[in-house]
């Protein structure tokens, strides 16, 4: 029998690992890191272990050679305090994090790209051109009754998006869960998690996933009641084409899954306005809502606190004083071929796996000791875990809620926060 008082399992744990953001983990805190117990999947419980350590003797480093944590800041300042337009990569951050980030942003004149802005901004284009009707989280649970998933199998990026939003055992409106419809649209994606509870096989159309506009425009034609050439597009038969369309017709609350890095990157904002528009025509007669998986990485996370804090979304410019938003000219891998950045700043406290890329600019690492380097970088802060070490706040995928994120364990590093002031305190200093 288990002793409350006395056991380390800590339940009901909010995960930061991708933007389902579970709330349900059970992680044992005894031991040098944390063990994710009950409810997680395998990138829960390998985050959790790799990033959730207590580090011993993980020290800042100047040049590859340990320095205190003042002095690492005092260089990050000095770097800063002489860059043009420094650029912020990474990203990968709390509310917190992302917080402490734009102050320093804003004072070094810089830009913000997150790791998986390459994808966002041209799903947000597309959006910002034609709007959009997302729904949430709890919506697909308790009314989707058809789930076509364009491109993506869902668990790839969200590994629990079935377990704990599609075959669910509850939900309200005495709606049997274990009926709904669900159809992949796309080849080579793990499709078992489709399979309902009772064993009904879903609906996979295979093709070539950079063929996605081509079964986009079928869709949309056939919703429209427009001919359709061949009798076969995407060497399916027209007529399962033609089945889809008056599912989606019949469905009382239809859901269209999407996410942008599935796509190909060219393609992200055509197929997304093309999703977009499909909902717009169902829910002349019916309801239908699109639902993008998002979240990963802390993306949305950074993305509603540059908003709000701006009035922009990333890739805008401060360093002319005034905000310049630009998305196709002040992406980071742009600035930096280009030459038009003169530092690179990677701040990452929830992913440790992406590697700063290699730019030969003057580079400061804000991340945790784990993190993945090609290179060493001119300064390297190591910095806490927010959800494992650090209490925090983290946006889920549907952006209708954010997280509340446990400290579950203490750990001796700073957070990405307090680094970031330091260095902002260190530029005032000196007159930046
Ligand atoms: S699905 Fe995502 S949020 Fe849920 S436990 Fe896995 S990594 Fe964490």
């Amino acid at each position: 029998m288990t002793n409350e008082a006395t056991s380390t399992v800590v339940t009901e744990v909010a995960c930061p690992l991708c933007g389902h953001a579970c709330d349900d983990l059970s992680v044992d805190t005894a031991g040098k890191g944390l063990t994710v117990v009950a409810y997680g999947c395998d990138r829960a419980r390998d985050g959790f272990a790799r990033l959730g350590g207590v580090p011993t003797n993980a020290s800042a480093r100047i040049d590859g050679k340990p320095a205190s944590l003042e002095e690492a800041c005092a260089e990050a300042a000095r770097i800063l305090a002489g860059a043009q337009q420094p650029v912020f990569g990474g990203m990968a951050l709390d509310l917190n994090g992302a917080r402490g980030a734009m102050e320093l942003v804003d004072l070094a004149g810089g830009i913000v790209e997150h790791i998986n802005n390459e994808f966002g901004w041209r799903a947000s284009r597309a959006v910002q051109d034609g709007g959009g009707i997302n729904t949430t989280l709890a919506e697909v649970k308790n009314r989707a009754d058809l789930i076509v998933l364009f491109g993506t199998d869902a668990v790839s990026r969200q590994p629990r998006f079935f377990e704990r939003t599609v075959w669910v055992k509850e939900s309200m409106f005495d709606f049997d869960t274990s009926s709904r419809h669900i159809v992949y649209l796309g080849a080579g994606l793990n499709t078992a998690p489709g399979v309902s509870p009772d064993g009904r096989q879903p609906d996979v159309f295979e093709f070539d996933r950079k063929r996605m506009p081509e079964a986009l425009s079928v869709l949309n034609a056939l919703l429209a009641k427009q001919p359709v050439a061949g009798e076969a597009p995407l060497g399916i038969p027209l007529a399962r084409w033609q089945a889809l369309a008056d599912a989606l017709l019949a469905a009382k609350y239809s859901v269209l899954v999407w996410t942008a890095s599935a796509f190909d990157t060219p393609q992200v904002d055509m197929n997304v306005g093309a999703i977009a528009a499909i909902a717009r025509k169902l829910n002349v007669t019916t309801r239908c809502n699109a639902l993008p998986l998002a979240g990963n990485d802390g993306d949305s996370t950074m993305g509603a606190v540059h908003l709000w804090q701006t009035g922009f979304p990333m890739r805008t410019s401060y360093a002319s004083g005034t905000p310049k938003f630009d998305p196709l000219h002040n992406g980071l891998s742009r600035l930096v071929a280009n030459g038009e950045t003169d530092a690179l700043v990677w701040l990452s406290s929830l992913n440790d796996t992406v590697a700063p890329p290699s730019t030969g600019l003057p580079t400061v690492v804000i991340a945790p000791p784990t993190q993945k380097l090609d290179a060493e970088p001119h300064v390297f802060i190591p910095v806490a875990t927010p959800g494992m070490h650090l209490t925090g706040h983290f946006v889920r995928t549907d952006k209708v809620v954010s997280l509340p994120l446990r400290a579950l364990k203490k750990s001796p590093l700073p957070a990405a926060e307090q680094v970031t002031a330091a260095i902002v305190a260190k530029m005032k200093e000196v007159g930046a």
